[in-house]
């Protein structure tokens, strides 16, 4: 049996989780009548609040209001460095799906160095270039200066419109120059949400063993993997702890791996 799930965007995200929605049995309907950006920006004008998981379920209850429908979807993205060194980009998809008339959620999470995202500040004309040429632009959006300032531009579509604004910014202070995150303008981007959408319908598609509700999944991991030379439990995980979103119920999971020597704190101290 197919479903309706509605999902609030005006960024094109459909075409990127219509597919694995359909996949777990769910047809996706749009719902463009209202602007999230008034949740939220990435470049800053209007802050977003709450953490990630807060603003993506937000969406996911207001698509189930706007839309009518039982079932929701919410997007909600994060950048940053990465996690290990921060040097480079590092992107956070997540996906939320909400089920409005049992109360609760089911989400699909993913990451990874698969982004574009960077920020730099230029004082002339060729650092702007360069950053264009590393942004992916113009297949990928930038966006010019902070909000307020005059120069402050998110539509450039070609370099001699983002040049044109950086002089005009250049003419006063160092400009600031910014990948744009939104979806409809970030096709990397759009990859990592449609990873997320396979995630989630992956978890939409195993119903809990105890209730049968649609969402059972890996929730954590579990230490313990024995080392290969010495047998000793090392911080790799033995087991996966899976839960059902709904009813609480869990399952532990054995991975079955060992750990080489060299990731043991006593072969390898
Ligand atoms: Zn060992
Ligand atoms: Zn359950």
């Amino acid at each position: 049996m197919t479903q309706r799930v509605c999902l609030v965007t005006r960024h094109a995200k459909a075409p990127a989780v219509a597919p694995a929605l359909a996949a777990a049995g769910y047809v996706l309907e749009v719902v463009d009548s209202f602007d999230t950006d008034s949740l939220g920006t990435f470049s800053g004008e209007v802050e977003r609040r709450g953490d990630m998981r807060d603003a993506a379920l937000a969406k996911a209850r207001l698509a189930c209001e706007l839309g009518g429908s039982r079932y929701g979807l919410g997007s909600e993205g994060a950048f940053g460095g990465d996690p290990f060194l921060g040097v480079s980009g590092w992107g956070r998809e997540l996906l939320v799906w909400w089920d409005a008339e049992v109360g609760y959620a089911v989400e699909g999470f993913v990451q990874g160095p698969e982004t574009n995202w960077q920020t730099l500040e230029v004082t002339d004309l060729d650092a702007a270039r360069r950053f264009l040429e590393r942004a992916g632009f113009p297949g990928h959006g930038v966006i010019v200066g902070r909000p307020g300032e005059a120069w402050f531009d998110k539509a450039c579509n070609d370099a001699d419109a983002v040049m044109a604004r950086v002089r005009e910014g250049l003419a006063a202070v160092p400009v600031m120059l910014q990948t744009d995150m939104r979806a409809h303008r970030n096709p990397t981007r759009m990859a990592m949400i449609a990873r997320a959408a396979s995630a989630l319908a992956s978890r939409l598609s195993t119903p809990c063993p105890a209730c049968a509700a649609p969402g059972f999944g890996p929730a954590e991991s579990i230490p313990g993997a024995p080392c290969e030379g010495c047998g000793a439990p090392t911080r790799l995980p033995r087991a996966e702890r899976w839960a059902c979103p709904r009813c609480a119920h869990q399952q532990e999971r054995p991975l079955a791996l060992r750990a080489s020597p060299e990731r043991c704190d006593l072969c390898n101290p």
